[in-house]
């Protein structure tokens, strides 16, 4: 994680906070009631930071009514025009996300930073494998992880230039390990926040994966302030995706299901019970720091082992299971009633 201390308007990063979770709508922007909506969803999902993009001069329309209506910092994706990222800064956004390679000269990167820095108005500078400058491809043939990190550098030293700093870089890239070797190379060369994502993932299932490998084995690294798991879904289940990602990384609270894989042994329907408990879960509002290992295992082989090691726990047996608590067996309860009683267990423990 980064030293240096990024303000996007409630939410810090880096210095040691806690990672932000981003999203970005996929509404039209000008469509000012959708987008309202999806957003509201997101920061229901335990979005921390939403990006959308402001396309069209109707879309920055949008921004003023957003930003009255929803509570999380909003980002806008700027493409092609700089006026546009212009008017999104006078209209009340919390963060700036441009393309260097399409966003024109010097001289539109000094005119977007000059109301920026006025605003106090960070800036991602969103380094994108599919839209790397003709010059760099030229370089390097495609874009390698060199090529994206250089490319990264050259345009936070032209906002440098500009005199303003304020910055958040990204390097995404669809290929797993480029994006890892970017982002581990642009780490050893600055000190900006990095904005992890693999981009262009796909669907929900691979998606969520390639995610977790690109954005787990750097957040493990100790790589990464905010990240985005990009999925060809509902922007919600971006969401879900990153937390899992961030549990499985410890950095985060919240209610960690462990559930064997199921064997020949398994006397439960103990699939269909994980997945009844893991929507729930799905449901909850954690508050920050508190974490709950819950274990939900098919038979008495690793079964107790596990429910012991956990806060609660079920040990499955023929009809039956049996409940534990912080290392104590509680009681025998009856199969139908595994969910209901983990899931009380649950909310009394939180
Ligand atoms: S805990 Fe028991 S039922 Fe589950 S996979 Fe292991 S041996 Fe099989």
């Amino acid at each position: 994680m980064s030293k240096r201390i990024v303000r996007i308007g409630n939410v810090a990063i880096g210095g040691g906070n806690r990672i932000a979770i981003q999203s970005m709508t996929n509404t039209h922007t000008a469509d000012k009631e959708a987008t309202l909506a999806q957003i509201l969803a997101l920061e229901e999902a335990g979005c921390d930071i939403v990006r959308f993009t402001v396309n069209t001069f109707d879309a920055v329309k949008s921004v003023a009514f957003l930003r009255e209506r929803t509570h999380i910092p909003l980002v806008a994706d700027i493409h092609f025009d700089y006026r546009l990222a212009i008017e999104a800064a006078e209209a009340g956004i919390s963060k700036i996300r441009i393309n260097p390679g399409n966003i024109g000269s010097a001289e539109r990167i000094r005119a977007v930073a000059k109301v920026c820095n006025a605003k106090n108005i960070p800036i991602r500078i969103g380094i994108n494998g599919g839209s790397l400058e003709k010059e760099l491809l030229a370089k390097y043939g495609s874009p390698t992880p060199e090529a994206l990190c250089e490319s990264a550098l050259k345009a936070a030293k032209e906002f440098e230039n500009a005199d303003f700093d304020n910055l958040v870089l990204s390097v995404k890239s669809s290929t797993v390990p480029n994006m890892i070797k970017a982002n581990r190379l642009l780490a050893e060369r600055c000190d900006y926040p990095l904005h992890l994502g693999v981009t262009e993932t796909g669907t929900k299932r691979g998606g969520s994966i390639k995610s977790a490998v690109g954005i787990g084995a750097l957040l493990c690294d100790g790589i990464g302030d905010t990240v985005r798991v990009s999925l060809t879904a509902d922007p919600v289940e971006e969401i879900y995706a990153a937390k899992e990602i961030l549990r499985a990384c410890g950095l985060m609270g919240g209610v960690n299901l462990v559930a064997c894989p199921t064997c020949g042994r398994t006397e439960i329907d103990l699939i269909r019970y994980a997945e009844e408990l893991q929507a729930r879960i799905d449901t909850l509002n954690v508050p920050a720091g508190k974490k709950l290992t819950v274990a939900l295992m098919g038979c008495v082989v690793n079964g107790p082992g596990e429910a012991r090691e956990a806060d609660v726990g079920v040990a499955g047996g023929k009809g039956e299971a049996v409940l534990f608590r912080k290392g104590e067996i509680v009681c025998k309860i009856k199969e139908e009633e595994i969910v209901d009683t983990l899931w009380q267990e649950i909310n009394a423990h939180l």
